[in-house]
């Protein structure tokens, strides 16, 4: 077993690279792979860059050149839901490219000559990253102090499974994306800029995965918290924590 990890922020990154045991570093089209261990099992962590381009690329290079035959996703992204708040923890049961339109040839957000829309997340792998998500969270208070989780008026974070929405826009009106709202019966809860091409990537090469994100925004206009703050003392924690529970509950 080797699992492929991409981090979708710097700080995540060195936040997950804390647990790890780095044996060597290797640049591979504009990517720094850190390959190594955490525990027993072999791991290969990068920075995955923004987008859905450069997120299937990075995927790409994980699974053909370094073999890895799982994948795990941590990143930020914004709420769609509109009981989710900054701090909570969307796990992805399914992602979908909410920009995609080849209408009139394919229904709106289907993947053109796959007959796909949604890709799933296998259930047993949905429901390990839940319960490690949960398990990180259990312990928060301790873990990242009251004090800083008040600073960004985080109080009892919850974890949520469902849909998570992908494309190549930072969204910050969420009712004028015309594919956001053609999903909306399906009840995406976040939107963000990868998930989605990272799961397409891995339903081509049959890899199993997992997308954990960080609510940071609520995808709207409303008032922004400090975001680099934001991502180096929560983002940035969590995505080491819940790494880490997952890999012990999943490959431990
Ligand atoms: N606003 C930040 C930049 C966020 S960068 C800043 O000021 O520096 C983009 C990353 O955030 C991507 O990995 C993307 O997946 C995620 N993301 C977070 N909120 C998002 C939103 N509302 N829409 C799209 N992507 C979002």
């Amino acid at each position: 077993m080797k699992v492929g990890i991409m981090g979708a922020m710097h700080q995540e990154i060195e936040h997950i690279k804390k647990r790890m045991q780095v044996d060597a570093e290797k640049c591979i089209a504009n990517r720094v792979y850190n390959t190594g261990k955490i525990d027993n099992t072999e791991v290969v962590l990068v920075f995955s860059n923004w987008g859905k381009v450069a997120s299937a690329s990075t995927a790409t290079t994980l699974i053909q050149h370094f073999k890895c035959d799982f994948v795990i996703f941590t990143g930020v992204a914004g709420a769609l839901a509109p009981d989710l708040n900054i701090g909570d923890i969307v796990v992805g049961s399914a992602a979908v490219q909410h920009d995609m339109d080849a209408s009139p040839m394919f229904p709106r957000c289907e993947i053109p000559l796959t007959g796909i829309t949604f890709f799933k997340v296998e259930e047993k792998h949905a429901s390990s990253a839940v319960e490690a998500a949960k398990s990180f969270l259990a312990g928060v208070d301790e873990k990242i102090g009251q004090k800083t989780l008040s600073q960004f008026f985080i109080s009892k974070p919850i974890v949520r499974l469902g849909l998570i929405a992908t494309g190549d826009q930072f969204i910050q009106d969420k009712k004028a994306h015309i594919g956001l709202n053609f999903i909306e019966e399906k009840q995406p809860q976040a939107v963000e800029m990868e998930g989605a091409a990272v799961a397409q990537v891995c339903h081509d090469n049959n890899v199993p995965f997992v997308i954990f994100r960080t609510i940071s925004d609520k995808a709207d206009h409303s008032a922004h918290i400090d975001f680099e703050a934001f991502i180096n003392q929560i983002a940035g924690q969590y995505a080491g924590g819940i790494v880490e529970e997952f890999m012990r509950a999943s490959f431990g």
